[in-house]
């Protein structure tokens, strides 16, 4: 009897690992994050992702820009999920490169329970969140403890149909409690929320806004709650930038130093 040879095939197993970035500058992504990356059959990456990171990739990995950027094509977030479990499927492993941590307003959340539910193995790996190195860059420290007991992480732009934040009660709470607040995502609605921060915040709150923080294109504006909207207009502070309110700016206003700087390279 003649045994035919069967050719021999190779099932990857579908994973998925969901990757922190970092705020933006290359170095500050962590070497469990570029491990990662090397192994990867598949990268799916953002837009606030920093391109140069793209150098670590498994060089035999298909790369594929998910993110929203002019004259790409933009995935819905259901389209994405999608293609990660069909990726997972056909290649293996999948990494899903998110800015900053993917589980701060980064959908991370999102994709590992379409994951989970489809029945793919999730890990994840942390990044640096970027409202921690907005503030960390300008040598402040979000928990001073003359100044703040705590910090909140707050989106100025809540998913579409739903409520959204309640400033003026987080204006009130934040002091009475002296918490920091960090807003990302708040440049759209930079007016709405100076108003409604107003109701429990002191006209003379010190803000700081920072705009691509950790790259070399960085810039900042700082002034009191009062002229938020004014300084963010007069210093182009453009998306994407983190807005921090509380007394821990204090003294980068005492300073002086509110007029906008270029980040020096390192
Ligand atoms: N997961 C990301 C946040 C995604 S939401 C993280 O952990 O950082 C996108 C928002 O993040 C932007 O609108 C902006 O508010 C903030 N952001 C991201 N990168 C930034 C950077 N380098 N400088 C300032 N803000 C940034």
């Amino acid at each position: 009897m003649r045994i035919e040879k069967q050719p021999l095939v190779m099932y990857k197993t579908p994973k998925l690992t969901v990757v922190g970035a970092g705020p933006g500058e290359v170095d500050l992504i962590t070497l469990k994050a570029i491990k990662v990356l090397k192994t990867a059959d598949v990268v799916l990456y953002d837009a606030l992702v920093n391109e140069e990171l793209l150098d670590f990739i498994n060089p035999n990995a298909e790369i594929i820009f998910v993110g929203k950027r002019r004259g790409c094509y933009t995935y819905q977030q259901e389209q994405i999920n999608n293609l990660i479990v069909s990726r997972a499927e056909t290649h293996g492993h999948v990494v899903r490169l998110k800015g900053g941590d993917p589980f701060i307003f980064g959908r991370g959340g999102e994709e590992v329970q379409a994951l989970q539910a489809a029945g793919i193995a999730v890990t994840a790996v942390n990044g640096i969140t970027s409202g921690l190195a907005a503030l960390s860059s300008l040598n402040v420290s979000l928990t001073h403890r003359d100044h703040a007991q705590g910090v909140v992480f707050v989106t100025g732009h809540a998913k579409p149909g739903t409520q959204g934040t309640d400033w003026a009660a987080l204006s009130t709470t934040a002091y009475q409690a002296k918490l920091t607040l960090v807003i990302y995502m708040g440049v759209t609605h930079a007016s709405d929320i100076q108003t409604a921060l107003l109701q429990g915040l002191p006209v003379h709150t010190p803000v700081a806004l920072i705009h691509n923080a950790t790259l070399p294109t960085q810039r900042h504006a700082v002034c009191t709650l009062g002229e938020l909207t004014h300084t963010m207009r007069a210093q182009r502070i453009a998306s994407p930038a983190i807005m921090v309110v509380g007394d821990v700016v204090q003294g980068l206003l005492a300073t002086g130093a509110c007029l906008q700087q270029q980040r020096q390279a390192a």
